[in-house]
């Protein structure tokens, strides 16, 4: 639609909204796993997480759109005759190359780990918990490929839909429906594959790191073996003290000096977990 020439702004947040309604009655119609269809004392917190992260997602698209318009496209250097889905692609590739460095960095970095864990803090996994995040890793994942495109002059309305792309993406790839994407999980990270980044001991989770696409990991060798199905035993073990409330997520990362948990070799992979106070 956007490329037939429709305002994002007018169709964007109204699709998203009736997909929200879509994935949400399909988690009830095709559960992937019925235990996760209980409230786990969870939803008031993802729902604050949802909240907020989409807030920051359109406000990130509204100011991209201010800035670009301000300094006409940067360098200009973005094709911009190409057709618009073409150009969406191209976008994509950058945008979401950029969410699988900082996810990677994110399982490296002490720090990054701290503000990423709260995604990997949720006990069951359905549509609204690919939304929790912290609001500051939210912010930190957009920024390289915000910059990129900013820098290479592409037009706002591909920052957009690759946002709403994404964020519908988000809820299917953390959604509780059992679907199988056959061949197309080799390009998309979709759920099936996911739900292994959500083993429970840090150890396991390190790869996956996808975030629309599955081609990084396989690109760049982080996929994990896929042995069937995920276990639906889902959380971090590794982190016991995450608060369950929304404030108290947000303020978790800063609450103690990080580095005295995790050390990773950055050449292997391998990260050892010294215990609390150990
Ligand atoms: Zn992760």
């Amino acid at each position: 639609m956007v490329a037939a020439g429709a305002s994002y702004w007018r169709v964007g947040p109204f699709i998203l909204m009736v997909a929200a309604i879509v994935v949400m009655a399909l988690e009830r119609l095709l559960p992937h796993a019925r235990i996760w269809q209980r409230d786990q004392g969870d939803t008031r917190t993802d729902a604050w997480h949802f909240a907020g992260n989409l807030a920051v997602n359109q406000a990130s698209a509204a100011l991209y759109a201010v800035v670009h318009a301000k300094t006409g496209g940067a360098l200009g250097l973005w094709p911009s005759n190409w057709p618009f889905v073409v150009q969406f692609v191209l976008g994509a590739l950058i945008l979401d190359l950029g969410l699988y460095a900082i996810h990677r960095a994110s399982h490296m970095v002490p720090f990054l780990w701290r503000l990423h864990a709260i995604h990997h803090s949720s006990r069951r996994l359905y549509w609204l918990n690919g939304q929790r995040r912290h609001l500051l890793h939210e912010l930190l994942e957009g920024t390289p490929g915000f910059l990129a495109l900013g820098v290479l002059g592409a037009p706002p309305n591909v920052v957009a839909c690759y946002m709403a792309a994404l964020t519908l993406h988000l809820m299917l790839q953390h959604g509780n429906i059992d679907y199988r994407a056959g061949v197309l999980r080799y390009v998309f990270a979709v759920a099936e594959l996911h739900r292994w980044h959500h083993q429970r001991l840090y150890a396991d989770v390190q790869g996956n790191y996808g975030a629309l696409l599955s081609i990084w990991d396989y690109l760049l060798g982080t996929a994990l073996p896929k042995r069937g199905d995920a276990p639906l035993d889902v959380g971090m073990d590794d982190e016991p003290d995450m608060p369950p409330d929304y404030v108290g997520q947000l303020r978790w990362p800063f609450a103690r000096a990080p580095g005295a948990r995790l050390a990773c070799d950055a050449h292997t992979d391998k990260c050892d977990w010294p215990l609390n106070g150990e």
